[in-house]
This record gives structure tokens, C-alpha cells and sequence, in this order.
């Protein structure tokens, strides 16, 4: 499925079988997970796409073929996992410092290199992952990216007790699932009125859930925010207690409204997640399948896509859509 230009539907379209070429492998596509950040490329929210392109970074398959000097990480009929990071240059500043989710020069599959949305691609076989068994090529999918890039703002929250979730999305739902497992406490806020997410939110284990225009019971050590509104920063901001801070874990937001500084003053912190590190994926697939953090998932043929996106778009979605390769 290719995207022509922003805002117009994907097509469906042979397109060359790709070619692994020196460090790359390739892979034949079992299951592709669709992510928000897919629906900000197709709406034009994000700049500079490769055009034409194939979305989608949360790509479970097959390695078909490796290409020349690839390490010996991984032989051909392997499962692997391609996740947004598809390259960066190991050279820069960023990268030399244990920061390549940082890299000057990155590439994001299915942004500015092609993606899962198709049979075939090929990866950079340094950023590819193994993936634990105990998942099939569906339930695997979303840990990708919801998964990784999620257990990333998690992690940033330290070791904070009371935390605090806005937006409780694929993501979300996810990493909840470890912080109750680290015995954290926490505290969700969904679209005010939402009672059905906030009572999904208590049966999986929240402490308190609530309409984001609600303060919660006590002050909150933490909160991560994956809903991209920019008015819930200064609501997180006045949610926490001193020395707080707010993770913004999202790739795009709309504009954050002004705030007086005394919301802020007492060290507290707003800060965000960029992307994610190999090391980010390597800790998240060891710890996910001891928790073990289970996806929920709602299934869709690849030629699908558009319906998968439009569903996605209007919050039609009970669990995260996977598109399936071979669903005929
Ligand atoms: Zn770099
Ligand atoms: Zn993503």
C-alpha cells in the first residue's frame, strides 16, 4: 500500500521486490501494527515523507535473505521485528553518546524509508530485533512501537510512585501493564466523559481514572501524556507534586497554551521522548513477556489499510489494527 502524497488514500500497487543490500536483510512480511505516527504521516502532520511511500514500523516477518556483512545475529527463517529506528549513522555526536535516537542523520521506517505496509522490505539488520516466542505474529506487533517507544517516556518517569497516564491509548494500555507489574500506582485520564475507557482503565488495575479536566486524588510523582493535545501539558503540570515531571511521549502535539511560571516553579520538569534506542527494544523484549504485557488487537487484510486508518482516525478501534500479509 503506497501513499502518493499526504491526505490522499494509500493505493494498492505491485511494486518491485525489494533487494537486500550490504548490512540489510530481506524480509517477507507475516503482520504490520498501525500507529498513530502512521496516521500523522498520511495527514501531512509530519515533514518531508519519502513520496511515494510504504507506512508502517511495527513490521513482524521472515528473513528471506541476508545481505553481505550482516553479523551473525540471525540466519535466513528467523522471526524479526522492524521497528521506527531504521538507521543512523553510529558517527555523530548523538550516537557516541549512547543517544542514537537522537541521530542527525536517522532514517524512520515508514517515514523516510519504506515500511511494513507491503509483502517484502528490506531493514538494516543492526536496528532488527528478535522477538520472544511466546507472542504470535499479531499480539507481537504492537509492541514495536506502542510497545518500545512507550517504555521509553516509562522509563523517564524514574522511579516515580504515584504515576499519572493522559490518554489511554495502545501505548498506554501497555506500559500500565509493567508500571502496576513494578508496583507503581496509577492514576489515568481519558477525554472527560469517557467512562467507559476509565472503567477499563480500573479493571486492569488503576488506582483512580478520570476526565483529564479532573485533578486526581493525591499529587502524581509523574504522568506521561500520549494523547497529542498540548493543553494536557499544563493539566499534568498542575496534577504533580513538587519535583515532579511530565514525559510527552508522543511525536506530535498540537501548541501548548501559556501557563504561569508558579505551575512549573519547584523543580518540576516537562520533557519529551524522541524516537527509541536498540537498547530501549532489547530491555522492553526481555521484560515484556515476564510481566507479560498482552496486546489487544483487531485484525485487518493488508489491502485494508485505508479502513484500518479511517477506524484508527475516528477512535472506531477496540484494540490496536494489524494489518496480516497473507489474510486470503
Ligand atoms: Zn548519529
Ligand atoms: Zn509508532
Amino acid at each position: 500500500m503506497v501513499l502518493d502524497k499526504p491526505r490522499q488514500p494509500l493505493q494498492l500497487r505491485d511494486v518491485e521486490k525489494p533487494r537486500p543490500a550490504k548490512g540489510q536483510l530481506l524480509v517477507r512480511i507475516a503482520t504490520c501494527a498501525v500507529c498513530r505516527t502512521d496516521l500523522h504521516v498520511v495527514d501531512g502532520e509530519l515533514p518531508d515523507p519519502k513520496l511515494p511511500l510504504i507506512p508502517g514500523h511495527q513490521i513482524v516477518g521472515c528473513i528471506e535473505e541476508i545481505g553481505e556483512e550482516v553479523n551473525s545475529k540471525f540466519k535466513v527463517g528467523d522471526r524479526v521485528g522492524i521497528p521506527w529506528l531504521g538507521w543512523t549513522d553510529d558517527e555523530c555526536t548523538y550516537c557516541r553518546s549512547n543517544r542514537e535516537n537522537l541521530c542527525d542523520r536517522a532514517r524512520f521506517t515508514g517515514y523516510t524509508i519504506d515500511g511494513g505496509y507491503a509483502e517484502f522490505t528490506v531493514a538494516d539488520a543492526r536496528f532488527c530485533f528478535h522477538l520472544p516466542d511466546r507472542y504470535n505474529d499479531v499480539e507481537v506487533a504492537p509492541l514495536l512501537c506502542a510497545g518500545l517507544i512507550g517504555y521509553r517516556s516509562y522509563r523517564k518517569t524514574g522511579d516515580a510512585r504515584r504515576l499519572g497516564i493522559y490518554g489511554f491509548g495502545n501505548a498506554a494500555h501497555l506500559i500500565a501493564q509493567i508500571a502496576l507489574c513494578e508496583r507503581r500506582e496509577l492514576f489515568v485520564f481519558t477525554r472527560p466523559g469517557d467512562l467507559a475507557t476509565q472503567q477499563s482503565a480500573k479493571a486492569l488495575g488503576a488506582k483512580w481514572a478520570g476526565g483529564s479536566d479532573e485533578m486526581p486524588p493525591e499529587k502524581l510523582d509523574a504522568a506521561i501524556i500520549f494523547a497529542s493535545v498540548g493543553p494536557l501539558v499544563p493539566a499534568a503540570l498542575r496534577a504533580l507534586a513538587k519535583g515532579g515531571t511530565v514525559v510527552c511521549g508522543g511525536i506530535h502535539m498540537s501548541d501548548i497554551p501559556s501557563f504561569p511560571y508558579a505551575d512549573l516553579w519547584e523543580e518540576r520538569v516537562i520533557t519529551s521522548v524522541a524516537n527509541l534506542t536498540r537498547r530501549d527494544g532489547e530491555e522492553f523484549f526481555d521484560i515484556a513477556p515476564r510481566v507479560p504485557v498482552k496486546t489487544k488487537t483487531e485484525t485487518f487484510p493488508l489491502e485494508d489499510a485505508n479502513v484500518a486508518l479511517s477506524r484508527f482516525r475516528s477512535g472506531e478501534l477496540k484494540g490496536t489494527a494489524v494489518l496480516v500479509m497473507d489474510a486470503n
